[in-house]
């Protein structure tokens, strides 16, 4: 974390909590539900609990929170874990709510032999049907004064099985007329007859989420417990149960969950995504997680600095995807290689360059990084150049080629645009020019002063790839926020796949994972899918905004 900054309202606690005494050590935790993979949203979550914890030299613990045995799943338990250490995080400890079903049952028991719970036979609707509303107090079940005894009774026996799913819950006894709706006997037990991935058979009660968070929160010992701002009405349940337990005082602290434009972020969402097949799976490149950041080619520095520029807010709000490109574009340009590819091939030939040389010329990797080195790059008389790089009737002030008009080729020669062919659809389909032998970067002695450098790549050395270019993945930039479904505002255009791009020989080599800046075009990452036959790279981000660019307009 940056220095300079002031804390956070998170921080400002902490300090008067160490300051106070109120703790020695500071505890977080990261508590996921393996019901889906890990977006940026939750980065903004990880990267908070992870931070303050190393911050204040405590610990972090990374905890599933896994109480409903429906949605989850171990294959999402691995993938959890295997993002978090790729963005760069160690957790000290690692647990499941589901080790913690025997000691919840025995706090279940505990509050019933204070008399503060019981076993109600009533249905979810009755339940619903008594609960009142804001302005009208609940009624109180039929059940709710059923003897300690009796309530023991029957919840072991909800415990054993002898009853079907929904016929009976446990019920906290609070209060019926409470202001908070939450207060008013919340559900702590309900039965499921369900298969759960770590506890197996077992259990056919589980307890809600209001009965497991607090109380795992308070078995770990964590000091500050937070999490996302609808859980403020949840508050004084968290505490309620803590203090009628008598168990470690763990506290509840909330911020605002972050939201990111042009994207939908929940993961039932998400999901929807990829089963209806939208996306091609979690890891799709234009998903907003980690699995998809990562296969697109976003550093996990650029998103820690992305969730650290951010910072926290108290008030829901969303975050321009800019920012998070930008954060992208900024890490990358310290550490991608330079390379050049041609995306939208046109022939070039250099009439007056011997047919059967070779020269091999030194381009920098990276200026923005000496220790990078240089690559040999191979040059010869025809070259692939970009279509857009040449005009039949250029503009004014069009410093790129056209008859007549000359460019520098990049990290080679001057080259003159003698004349041009088409096809007979118009489509130009070679390019003559005649080279400046004196030219040459690096000792240029003819004197010649041109304004544009386009990049090419010899077509005698070229390699064939596959790029796919990446658009917002919808229309609108609040989709969740807009009438009907949210898949109806799903930007039909988001990929675009080009079957032959002529790429230097060198990149050809490089591994999965591996990140570059094409010249001129953006940042692009060798994608999984890519085989040493078959190249295929992502284009990560464009090396500007061409969204600010067309607002402007
Ligand atoms: P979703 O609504 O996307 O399914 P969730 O809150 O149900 O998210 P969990 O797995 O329960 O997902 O979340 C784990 C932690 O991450 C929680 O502490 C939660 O508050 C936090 N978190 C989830 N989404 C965001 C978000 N968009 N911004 C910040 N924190 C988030
Ligand atoms: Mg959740």
């Amino acid at each position: 974390m940056s220095e300079e900054r002031s804390l956070n309202f998170l921080e400002e606690i902490i300090e008067t909590d160490l300051k106070e005494g109120k703790y020695k050590n500071i505890h977080t935790r990261f508590p996921p539900e393996p019901n889906g993979y890990l977006h940026i949203g939750h980065a903004s979550s990880i990267h908070l609990n992870f931070s303050l914890a190393k911050k204040y030299n405590g610990k972090c613990n990374l905890r599933f929170d896994d109480t409903n045995p429906s949605t989850e799943e171990t294959e999402y338990v691995e993938n959890i874990k295997n993002d978090i250490k790729w963005l760069g995080y160690s957790w000290d400890n690692e647990f499941f709510t589901s080790d913690y079903f025997e000691t919840l049952y025995g706090y279940a028991q505990k509050l019933i032999d204070k008399g503060l719970a019981y076993v109600d036979d009533s249905t979810a609707e009755q339940i619903a049907s008594m609960k009142g509303n804001l302005n009208e107090p609940g009624i109180n079940s039929p059940f709710r004064n059923r003897s300690v005894e009796e309530n023991r009774t029957l919840f072991e026996a909800m415990r054993e099985g002898k009853f079907g799913d929904g016929e009976k819950v446990l019920r906290a006894k609070i209060d019926m007329a409470h202001p908070n709706l939450l207060m008013r006997d919340p559900i702590i037990y309900r039965i499921k007859h369900e298969h759960h991935h770590r506890s197996g058979d077992r259990w056919c009660i589980y307890p809600m989420y209001d009965f497991a968070h607090g109380q795992s929160d308070s078995i770990e010992h964590i000091t500050h417990s937070i999490c996302t701002l609808e859980f403020i009405h949840h508050r004084p349940l968290y505490n309620w149960f803590i203090e009628q337990l008598e168990i470690f005082p763990s506290h509840q602290y909330e911020f605002a969950r972050r939201n990111l434009t042009y994207t939908v972020m929940s993961k039932r969402k998400l999901l929807q995504l990829v089963n209806e097949k939208h996306v091609t799976g979690w890891d799709d490149p234009r998903m907003p997680t980690i699995s998809g950041m990562r296969r697109r080619g976003y550093s996990a520095a650029s998103i820690r600095n992305f969730c650290e520029t951010v910072g926290i807010a108290k008030r829901e709000n969303i975050v321009d995807l800019s920012l998070l490109e930008f954060c992208v574009r900024e890490d990358l340009n310290k550490h991608a290689i330079r390379a050049m590819a041609v995306l939208d091939p046109v022939k070039l030939v250099i009439t007056n360059y011997p047919s059967d040389l070779s020269e091999e010329l030194e381009l920098e990797n990276n200026p923005e990084d000496e220790s990078a080195g240089k690559r040999t790059v191979l040059f010869s008389k025809e070259l692939w150049i970009e279509r857009e790089d040449f005009m039949e009737n250029p503009p004014k002030k069009f410093f790129r080629l056209g008859v007549g008009l000359m460019v520098r080729l990049k990290g080679a020669y001057i080259v003159r645009c003698d004349d041009f062919q088409k096809d007979e659809t118009g489509k130009v389909v070679s390019i003559q020019c005649t080279y400046i032998p004196e030219s040459r970067s690096g000792s240029d002695t003819s004197g010649i002063h041109v304004k544009g450098t386009i990049h090419w790549v010899s077509v005698k050395h070229a390699q064939c790839a596959e790029v796919r270019l990446y658009d917002r993945l919808f229309k609108t930039d609040n989709p969740s926020n807009e009438e009907g479904d949210f898949k109806e505002y799903l930007n039909p255009n988001s990929l675009s796949v080009l079957q032959q791009v002529w790429i230097e020989p060198e990149l050809a080599k490089a591994k999965v994972g591996q990140y570059f800046q094409f010249l001129r075009k953006g940042y692009f990452c060798v994608d999984i899918e890519s085989t040493p036959e078959r190249m295929i790279f992502n284009r990560t981000v464009t090396l500007k905004d061409a969204w600010a660019k067309e607002l402007k307009k």
